[in-house]
């Protein structure tokens, strides 16, 4: 729950914003209504006071005209759009840390309708398109404030070519099960070895929990599941100490939480870092035990010259081939769509 609801003028002018006001309302959150359409005075004395404010802090906006232009995603899908920017966990390696500018406050968009009508455009003419909505957030996490990833997935399932991904480490789903998704939205929740979600995961539901959520989703409708596709995304993986009994563990867990027939997909992600990111970080967690060393590293470069900095190709191989032969194992339908 955030401690302060922010609404700007033109958030409230929109349905979608009605919708959410109720609900926060409902939830007896205070709520300020600003006087202009910038989110400002969040900034604490330091950046660790600023992070610990805006985490706090919902701001209720509409998206921008940028976000009606979309960009690809590779590999993960197609196209990325946005129901929101920012998330309410606390992860010590967090994806968004270096790639959102300003203050981590979780802006919600007000304007979700036009948001989906802006999609069909970009679908392919003969063969399905993929939408990832979280890239930015975590949708799961900020669902009960909003009631937009719902909204997302009955858009997609009224689609013929259109396909819904998003990814969670929360676990509130009860309230998507009976939405007629049509099998066109992806549930995948993140997972991890337990010394690096119970360490380094803070504000998130537990793996555990997770696993359940994701059973939930999965389970045939016949048996009060939702009946969706869905997936793993195990990330960021680590070479921990014990790490092979540690994610022996966690697919074993996992496999034990999908003991039926599903369609199921791995995604598999080391941990990288580029020099943003690790500044960034290191002022929002200076007490962390993540390993940030260059040192441990080999760099990398993107085709516009960024750098980052990744696991040698010998630590590589050897995480990519315990994952590839764990996982035909235990889930021998599962697909794995990718491993980075
Ligand atoms: S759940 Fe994802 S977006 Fe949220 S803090 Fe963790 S890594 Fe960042």
């Amino acid at each position: 729950m955030p401690e302060q609801v922010l609404f700007t003028p033109a958030a409230l002018e929109e349905p979608w914003g009605q919708q959410i006001l109720q609900r926060v309302q409902a939830l007896n959150l205070p709520v300020e209504y600003l006087k202009q359409n910038r989110i400002t005075g969040l900034r604490g004395e330091t950046e660790r006071e600023t992070y610990a404010i805006s985490k706090r802090t919902l701001a209720v906006v509409t998206a921008p005209a940028s976000q009606f232009k979309l960009t690809p995603i590779p590999p993960s899908a197609d196209w990325q759009f946005h129901l929101a920017q920012g998330c309410p966990a606390h992860c010590q390696y967090c994806y968004l840390a270096g790639s959102l500018q300003g203050p981590p406050v979780i802006r919600v968009y007000a304007n979700l309708p036009q948001i989906l009508d802006n999609l069909a455009q970009y679908e392919k003419p003969d063969q399905p398109t993929t939408y990832e909505v979280s890239c930015y957030t975590d949708p799961l996490g900020i669902e009960h404030l909003t009631g937009s990833l719902a909204e997302c997935i009955r858009y997609f399932g009224t689609r013929d070519r259109g396909h819904l991904r998003w990814v969670s480490k929360f676990d509130n789903v009860d309230g998507l099960l009976n939405l007629p998704h049509h099998g066109h939205t992806r549930c995948r929740f993140s997972i991890n070895a337990a010394p690096v979600s119970r360490f380094l995961e803070g504000g998130t539901a537990s793996v555990a929990e997770r696993l359940q959520a994701i059973r939930k989703l999965a389970l045939p409708v016949e048996r009060g599941g939702g009946g969706y596709p869905v997936g793993f995304v195990v990330a960021p993986i680590m070479p921990l100490e014990n790490w092979r009994e540690e994610y022996t563990q966690l697919l074993d867990d996992a496999a034990a939480a999908l003991d039926f027939d599903c369609d199921l997909t791995f995604e598999l992600i080391s941990h990288r870092f580029t020099p943003g990111s690790k500044e960034v970080l290191q002022e929002w967690y200076p007490n962390s035990k993540l390993d940030l060393d260059e040192a441990n590293r080999i760099t990398k470069r993107n085709k516009f010259g960024g750098i980052k900095y990744v696991y040698d190709k010998d630590t590589m191989k050897e995480l990519r081939s315990f994952f590839e032969a764990a996982i035909a194992q235990r889930f021998p339908q599962a697909e794995i769509l990718y491993w980075t």
